[in-house]
């Protein structure tokens, strides 16, 4: 799984160093991270790192890859966990990190065509670029800084967009930290969003559910759709995606930039 698994631990941890504690993700034997787990976890004084298993501050949450609380395998679908809400997580940046996070100034729209596309349920996730696309334009005629992250992993440029290099999937964070907004499907970048406080349009579709994985600070687009989790391409997700038009997206971008107490870096 992805960064957006990390960054719903670290809300899962929220809190705990100001009670003494540190959350043990894992099964309560070993702390289980994973390759992303560091990169999120850095910094972070409420989580404890393999290795801290046997120390007396230590809090167990079964929460790692293959036990993630807020599904289950049901055959070829996720069963979602509607007792689950997901916590806007945390990132503890350095002094450096916060520095390299402003290089862009402050202010633009982060706009992320593609979800990931090397899991079987893109297609389930997928708006498609060409409104995204149209989002992006909209919204540069109508004045605004567009921008999309450009790293290892992100396939499509859209047209006109500014491209910001990007180090690391920490580092587009500490540049996010300064957007005025998200917008893009459910992924890593949404829970990226909430956990640096920037508000979000996310296009969830018909795949999972935002009283799951989504926050209540942002604009959760389902097209109308219950949640199936069905990890094929499915025609039910795909009719959820078309319902949702490019006008929505942009009239919820719009009302989320026009806030008056929105703040920016
Ligand atoms: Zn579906």
């Amino acid at each position: 799984m992805g960064y957006g698994d990390q960054l719903m631990g670290s809300g899962l941890a929220r809190g705990a160093a100001a009670r003494g504690k540190r959350v043990a993700l894992g099964d309560g034997r070993r702390i289980l991270w994973d390759k992303h787990s560091e990169e999120i976890f850095r910094g972070n004084p409420n989580l404890a790192p393999p290795g801290s298993e046997r120390d007396p501050d230590i809090e167990w949450m079964p929460f790692y890859k293959g036990h993630r609380l807020y599904n289950k395998r049901l055959g070829p679908r996720w069963k979602w966990n509607f007792a689950f809400h997901a916590v806007p997580g945390e990132l503890f940046f350095g002094a450096s990190e916060l520095t390299a996070g402003r290089r862009y100034s402050t202010g633009f729209v982060v706009i992320e065509p593609q979800s990931a596309q090397w899991k079987s349920v893109a297609a389930n996730k997928d708006w498609g670029v060409k409104n995204f696309q149209a989002v992006a334009d909209r919204l540069k005629a109508a004045g605004f800084r567009v921008v999309q992250f450009r790293g290892d992993l992100s396939a499509v440029a859209l047209q006109g967009v500014e491209q910001l290099g990007t180090r690391s999937f920490r580092d587009a964070l500490a540049v996010l930290a300064h957007a005025a907004l998200y917008i893009g499907g459910e992924g890593g970048l949404h829970h990226g969003a909430a956990a640096v406080g920037i508000p979000a349009v996310v296009l969830f579709g018909g795949f999972i559910p935002p009283s799951v994985t989504g926050y209540a600070t942002h604009t959760n687009l389902t097209g109308g759709a219950e949640a199936c989790g069905s990890l094929n391409p499915c025609p039910h997700c795909r009719k959820a995606m078309q319902a949702i038009s490019v006008g929505h997206v942009v009239a919820a971008a719009a009302s989320h930039l026009s806030e008056p107490s929105r703040k920016y870096g």
